[in-house]
């Protein structure tokens, strides 16, 4: 026999969603999301809690993964953080002083939209030379296709059977880890570019801890020890050296996990 009724425990429980895109935390509204174009200004916490009768709570995706890895992951213990995930975009959260800072209006944190190149490639947030447009996954197979194209010789095409649409951050890594001089020299100038926005975080933050996630962050030193090198060199030498690197422990399960805990209230002072 269970300890509750459904309506005892619809009254305990609270829905978290970590929704990719910008979002008004406290009043659930999705005003924007890359995957889903034509949602704006989307009531989602009170659409889903008309629909379920449960109370629910709508967090950035990426927040959802800072606080997932802060409550159970590589952040545990620390008090001033910054997770960072690495993917086809760059996304991230900033927790200070144990609490996830979400701004004036909620949407803080876009750390993948910090200008990196005041005339860099396009963003597909409508600015120019964002961290993402420069050092994400797509900004890698972007940047080999477009080498490709101009005719460099690279192994990368065939591990993306030949079509040049194929080529992604995958195969570019693939190539590399067969020696492809130019798909280990496009790792590193991504991971250069990632480095000059780890070390803007850094002087600004001073973060005791970086947590590094998402699917390009397993290319590990290839792509992590020169970031590593530009931040340092860009970054106060003081600031710096307080910052500690950690890969993300909950791959995938830090959004879920993260944005559950966000549906819990918080203490009573
Ligand atoms: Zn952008």
């Amino acid at each position: 026999m269970t300890r509750l009724t459904r309506r005892e425990f619809i009254r305990r429980v609270s829905i978290g969603i970590g929704a990719a895109g910008l979002s008004d935390p406290e009043k659930g509204i999705l005003f924007t999301s890359p995957h889903l174009p034509q949602c704006r200004d989307v009531p989602l916490g009170d659409d889903i809690a008309k629909g379920l009768g449960v109370k629910t709570y709508v967090t950035n995706d990426a927040n959802a993964a800072a606080l997932g890895e802060f409550y159970f992951g590589a952040g545990r213990g620390a008090h001033n953080f910054i997770y960072i995930t690495i993917s086809t975009g760059i996304g991230g959260g900033i927790i200070i002083n144990d609490r996830l800072y979400t701004g004036s209006s909620g949407t803080a944190g876009e750390l993948g939209h910090m200008t990196i190149d005041a005339d860099g490639p396009p963003c597909r947030c409508g600015n120019k030379g964002c961290w993402e447009a420069l050092a994400s996954g797509s900004a890698l197979s972007k940047e080999a296709r477009r080498k490709i194209s101009q005719g460099a010789q690279t192994a990368i095409l065939s591990y993306a059977d030949g079509d040049i649409d194929k080529v992604t951050a995958e195969t570019v890594q693939q190539a590399a880890e067969q020696g492809d001089a130019l798909a280990e020299e496009l790792i590193a100038r991504t991971g250069y570019y990632f480095g000059i926005g780890l070390a803007n975080l850094i002087n600004i933050f001073n973060p005791e801890l970086i947590v590094i996630g998402g699917g390009l962050s397993n290319m590990g030193d290839r792509l992590l020890k020169p970031a590593f090198r530009v931040a340092e060199e860009r970054s106060f030498r003081q600031t710096c050296q307080r910052v500690r690197f950690a890969r993300a422990e909950l791959g995938p399960n830090s959004g879920v996990l993260g944005a559950a805990a966000y549906a819990l209230p918080p203490t009573k002072k």
